[in-house]
């Protein structure tokens, strides 16, 4: 069978395991599954299966993740982490981390049945992550900085909406919580990790284009900004009102232009005024704020460029401002080596041409690239709607990305990162190929 023909055949299976998942939920009519719920013991049960019938051996990790394991040309080497994530949002979308799962398992099933994974430098490992969204417990990427060692046990003291702990939430699991930074890998046990996701926006869909590889993961930081004025009757005069809400509206405004003009992205989602009368001037407004960029320095200076904006407004409006950071990450390179695999990958697809976007949504990639080297590849999503039941995938454009992931797993074994991963993952080129599978 032609790689194109096993691609088209692979996307209806994804897409039916896709549909099986989603009835795998606690809402009566829609899909939510939490970290550590019955639901996604239900799901581990369920992609275990489809892993074992793939030739994975299979393991739920002390952090509660979901891990099936085929060895390369001989037991124990290192492992390429082929991952995304099973929890969703409230009332989610079929797609959002499960795609990336069940597509990695259907790639590996194909690596296995072509005989390739016996001749490969490294191990492959699947995991589905049991939290990335962080919809139980507030904290997120739990199960990704957990496997990329960064778990922290004071994470275990935070409960659910109903008073449950992760703590007691791990032993109903049948994980103890003591263990759960036992999931750790190292640069010993693993060479790098690769991602298949939706891509969550509607760039992809612009161009006409099924694929792309992802630069980099967003950095991202968040504010409550309160502007504190004077509440007074509507009958005063303007020129001497301290109003509140007008100046946060003016603020409001100079975000949206500073942000387009910078290339970055930036949301108030949340705003309120006090004291909130129809004919009272507010004395205060607080609102939120979300800035995300290519890269931290960007995002720095698009704050800057904020706040200076937002003291002129202050000034002029007789009000005063106080900003609290509530949330900031780091940005995350994807790998050029890894990346490049990825782009080649699409190259050989249907797609071509291929081309990178930035993420601007948060991934599991960037709690792991705490440990390994990256890279991604996104699939068109109807409408770049995601977080939502009206998330919507091509099939045609699921069998171009499978093939396309199939062959970078191929390309990173052609480029022959196993042998001297530190050499392999920072300069591609130095690289001498130990195979020359070309069976995908
Ligand atoms: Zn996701």
């Amino acid at each position: 069978m032609s790689t194109a023909a096993w691609a088209e055949q692979a996307a209806s299976t994804i897409l039916e395991r896709c549909d099986r998942l989603a009835e795998l939920t606690s809402l009566n009519n829609g899909i939510e599954r939490t970290y550590l719920s019955p639901q996604m013991a239900q799901a581990y049960d369920l992609t275990g299966t489809w892993m074992r019938q793939a030739g994975l051996a299979t393991h739920i990790d002390p952090a509660g993740n979901l891990v099936g394991r085929v060895e390369g040309i001989k037991p124990g080497l290192p492992a390429l982490i082929l991952g995304s994530h099973l929890d969703s949002v409230p009332d989610a979308g079929k797609y959002d981390g499960i795609l990336g799962v069940v597509t990695a398992i259907s790639v590996a099933e194909h690596l296995i049945d072509s005989g390739i994974t016996a001749t490969l430098p490294f191990a492959i490992e699947v995991v589905g992550f049991g939290d990335e969204e962080g919809a139980r417990f507030g904290a997120t990427l739990l199960g990704s900085y957990a496997l990329a060692g960064r778990w922290k046990n004071e994470w275990l003291d935070l409960a659910d909406k109903n008073g449950v702990t992760m703590r007691d939430a791990f032993t109903e699991f049948g994980l103890d919580p003591q263990h759960v930074a036992e999931a750790a890998h190292s640069l010993e046990d693993s060479i790098g990790y690769l991602e298949f996701h939706i891509e969550q926006g509607p760039i992809l869909e612009q161009r006409n284009r099924a694929l792309s590889s992802v630069t980099s993961i967003a950095a991202a930081s968040r504010y409550m900004v309160t502007i504190n004025g004077l509440s007074c009757h509507i009958a005063t005069p303007y020129n001497l009102r301290h109003d509140a809400l007008t100046a946060a509206a003016d603020i409001i405004a100079g975000i949206d232009r500073i942000s387009l003009e910078a290339g970055t992205r930036a949301n108030v989602g949340e705003i309120s005024a006090e004291p909130g009368g129809v004919n009272v001037i507010a004395g205060k407004a607080t609102f939120s704020l979300d800035v995300r960029a290519g890269t931290d320095e960007l995002r720095d200076e698009t704050f800057d460029r904020i706040w200076a904006m937002a003291d002129q407004v202050c000034t002029q409006r007789g009000v005063t401002m106080e900003k609290i950071c509530i949330h900031t990450a780091s940005g995350t390179q994807c790998d050029p080596f890894l990346r490049s695999c990825i782009e080649d990958g699409i190259e050989t697809s249907e797609d071509k041409d291929a081309f990178g976007l930035i993420s601007y949504p948060g991934h599991d990639g960037m709690a792991v690239a705490e440990l390994l080297p990256i890279a991604m590849l996104y699939v068109r999503c109807k409408g770049g709607i995601s977080h939502s039941p009206l998330e919507s995938v091509r099939e045609d454009d699921v069998a171009c990305g499978t093939q396309a992931f199939a062959q970078a797993v191929l390309n990173i074994a052609r480029k022959n990162c196993s042998n001297d991963k530190q050499n392999t993952m920072n300069a591609a080129d130095t690289a001498t190929p130990v195979t020359t599978t070309t069976a995908a």
